[in-house]
């Protein structure tokens, strides 16, 4: 998000701390929370902020079943997660096939769509305390990254730093296993 984003973000705010009941009777403090949320997740664009927002309404809630405002890792995170879900969506019109990604694990967005269970937390401290039925989706690097065309052309990263041989031998695997869904047996 850029500074333009300010006024979008605190309408998404506010809608938040309706859905979620929070009372904003204290618009000083308030004022001073929104920044706070602002500047943690203004790393990433606004419309993957929004639709985190928007899935955080749907799905937030806690152990003991009610519903709790996300922290801002919290929104960090779905927002992540949105972002590449929202990757997705941009790059697949123009693909008819699944295969003709050259990662289809990751989709050439460079991060690997994930779920935080039972053994297999996210890595961050609290979800790890939190009993078996919290999950929420999360992101983590794709390996990839060094070697996928698409994904470093998107992201202005150069070319890359293997020769295009290199690359082919790297992602060989990767292609061979994405291919082999679609056989039958
Ligand atoms: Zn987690
Ligand atoms: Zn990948």
């Amino acid at each position: 998000m850029t500074d333009t984003d300010r006024d979008a973000f605190a309408q998404c705010y506010n809608g938040m701390l309706i859905a979620f009941r929070v009372s904003s009777d204290d618009p000083i403090r308030l004022h001073g929370e929104l920044e706070v949320y602002f500047r943690a997740l203004r790393d990433l664009p606004l419309d993957a902020v929004q639709a985190a927002a928007e899935g955080l309404q749907r799905a937030h809630v806690g152990a003991d079943g009610r519903s709790f405002f996300p922290t801002a890792p919290q929104w960090h995170k779905a927002a992540e997660a949105a972002q590449v879900a929202l990757l997705r969506k941009m790059l697949s019109p123009a693909r008819e096939e699944p295969w003709h990604y050259e990662d289809p694990d990751c989709g050439d967005t460079g991060w690997l769509e994930r779920v935080c269970q039972v053994g297999a937390r996210c890595g961050c401290e609290s979800c790890s305390k939190r009993p078996g039925d919290w999950t929420h989706p999360y992101v983590a690097p794709c390996s990839c990254r060094a070697t996928n065309h698409t994904y470093r052309r998107r992201r202005d990263l150069g070319p890359s730093p293997y020769t295009p041989d290199e690359a082919e031998k790297a992602t060989a695997n990767v292609r061979r296993r994405g291919r082999g869904g679609f056989r039958h047996a």
